[in-house]
């Protein structure tokens, strides 16, 4: 997260981040907005939104996401 705003290119593509970014609903990774639509496309997409907001309603803000711990 330390490096969220900062850096310059996509975890997952290693593309350019000028066109926006986003956090993964999986991990911490941040992604540009193709890698975002793509995982977005995902079967298990909703599971990761869902489990996500599971530990958010825990107040459980620290959570890494379905595949990141
Ligand atoms: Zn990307």
């Amino acid at each position: 997260m330390d490096t969220f705003f900062t850096q310059k290119l996509c975890d997952r593509c290693g593309g350019s981040l000028k066109g926006g970014r986003i956090m993964s609903m999986y991990n911490t990774e941040c992604i540009c907005l193709t890698c975002k639509d793509k995982e977005s496309k995902r079967d298990d997409y909703d599971e990761a939104v869902k489990a996500d907001h599971e530990e958010i309603k825990k107040e459980n803000y620290n959570y890494k996401g379905i595949k990141g711990q």
